[in-house]
Order: structure tokens, then sequence, then C-alpha cells
């Protein structure tokens, strides 16, 4: 399928946002991802595809990807991508997907760049006035570069049905160094059992760079969740 580059918006230091049009009849469900295909020339059959997370909510008309800044030729490229510019994507594909069944809560633990499948979850339940309970525990290093974080704050405005909660790890931004007053640390149980009491009866949607997902449904498992309501989508390449 062919798509279009529609706005290119840096949304933190890090992390560039890209709004594409969306093909006709293409449909998919909150929390799937695109293969996106850029034209790079000599590229191997690796170096010109990525799989990326739909950011937008199935309800917009656009579709939207967001990434990390990196030093591949891909990332590279996709620096250079302008209003306009043309693409292939095949997709949608992926099981990670949002349970509509308002009577399940849904806790979502993500760090940096894995909030995209879940920022997409948290749009569409908002638009459509869903009344699930949905609390978000959001971990990044530093407190300047929180993607998407001004959304999410309208969202847990305009929904109440859906908190969100941030934690920042780097601990030069949090006093007395730094500015940073809200929650540090790592997510961790005690975290975990804060913010969501009744966290034994929710599905979890974990998402993030590989280590963090990993570490994470360590955690989960060991705090005794019942695996069958444990989702998760790990980046490759962080
Ligand atoms: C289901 C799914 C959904 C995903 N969704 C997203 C998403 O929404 N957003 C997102 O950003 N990513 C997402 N990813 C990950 C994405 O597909 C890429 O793998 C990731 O962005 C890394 O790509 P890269 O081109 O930077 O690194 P890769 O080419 O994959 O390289 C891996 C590592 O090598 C380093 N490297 C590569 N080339 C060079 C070079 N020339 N010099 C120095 N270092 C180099 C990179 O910095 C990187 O750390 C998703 C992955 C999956 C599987």
């Amino acid at each position: 399928m062919l798509s279009e580059i529609l706005e290119v918006k840096p949304e933190t230091p890090s992390v560039t946002s890209f709004k594409y049009t969306k093909p006709a009849n293409f449909s998919y469900s909150p929390g799937q991802f695109t293969n996106i295909e850029l034209d790079i020339a000599d590229c191997d059959e690796r170096c010109n595809k990525r799989n990326f997370s739909l950011v937008s909510s199935p309800t917009d008309d656009y579709l939207m990807f967001a990434t990390r800044v990196g030093a591949s030729r891909f990332k590279q490229t996709t620096e250079t991508l302008t209003n306009g510019n043309q693409f292939h994507l095949t997709g949608p594909f992926g099981r990670f997907i949002l349970n509509e069944d308002e009577r399940v809560g849904a806790v979502m633990l993500s760090g940096g760049i894995g909030i995209t499948p879940l920022h997409s979850m948290i749009k569409y339940a908002t638009y459509k006035q869903l009344p699930k309970p949905i609390t978000l525990i959001y971990s990044n290093s530093t407190a300047d570069d929180i993607p998407f974080k001004k959304d999410l704050d309208e969202y847990a405005t305009q929904n109440k049905h859906f908190q969100a909660h941030y934690t920042v790890t780097n601990t030069a931004d949090t006093p007395p160094s730094g500015g940073w007053t809200g929650r540090k640390g790592r997510i961790d149980e005690t975290m975990i059992q804060e913010l969501i009491p009744n966290w034994q009866i929710c599905e979890f949607y974990v998402c993030g760079p590989a280590q963090m997902v990993i570490e994470i449904k360590k955690l989960l498992v060991n705090m005794g969740l019942d695996v069958e309501k444990l989702k998760s989508e790990l980046f490759t390449g962080y």
C-alpha cells in the first residue's frame, strides 16, 4: 500500500512523530503495527523496513508512527522525510490489542517509546467514551523527554476512567539537582500495589524496549499475576 507523509513533528528532544495518509479500506485495532518501507538506495532486505506501532487511534482519519532518533540508515532517512514524501507500508499486524470489555480493568506499563501502541488504545478508549478503567504507569529516563505526555494528560482530563502516572529514573532530574518533583525510580512492585490496589483482577499491557519488557514480565509473574492476564509487545532494536 502506498502512503504519504502529512506532518513531521518533534515530540521531545529525542522522539519524532510522522502523520501519514490512511490508505483506502485500511482498518486496524488499537495497538497494532505496520511495516514501513522507505526508499533507501543500496539496501538489503532489513535496511529499509521497520515495524512501527500505530500511535493513532482507529477513529482518526490519518495514521501515525513515532520513533527515536537513531544512527541506522533507516533512522537517518526518517530524519529527511517531509510532507508529500511517499512510501510503502504493509499491515496491520499484531495481537497486542485492547480488550474492550469494560468489566476488566487495564493496567498499562510502559517505558520510553513503548508508549506508542498504548497511546492508540488510550486515545481510542477516550474517543469512544469506553467506561473501562485504564491506569498507565509510564517510565522515562528524563523529565523533558516523555513522549506524548501532553496528550496523555489531556485524555486524563477528558476520560474519568483513565489515570496517567509518570516516573523518572535519571536521578540528575530529581531534587536536589533537578526539578522533577513527581514519582521517581523504575516501575516496581511497591509502585504497582500502591497505584492499583486491585491489580490482581486487571489485565496488564506491557510495552517498551526488550530489556524493560522482559524485566517487567518477570516482576509481574513473581508478584503472582496469572500469565493469561499479561499482554506484551517487545520493541526489538533498542
Ligand atoms: C511490533 C513492533 C513494534 C515496534 N514499534 C516501534 C515504535 O512504535 N517506535 C519505534 O521507535 N520502534 C518500534 N519498534 C522497533 C523498530 O522496529 C526498530 O527495530 C527500532 O526502532 C530500532 O531501529 P533502528 O533502525 O534504530 O536500529 P536497528 O537497525 O534495528 O539497529 C539496532 C541497533 O544498532 C544500532 N545501529 C544501527 N545502525 C547503526 C550505525 N550505522 N551506526 C551505529 N549504530 C547503529 C542502532 O542504534 C540500534 O541500537 C517496533 C518493533 C516491533 C517488533
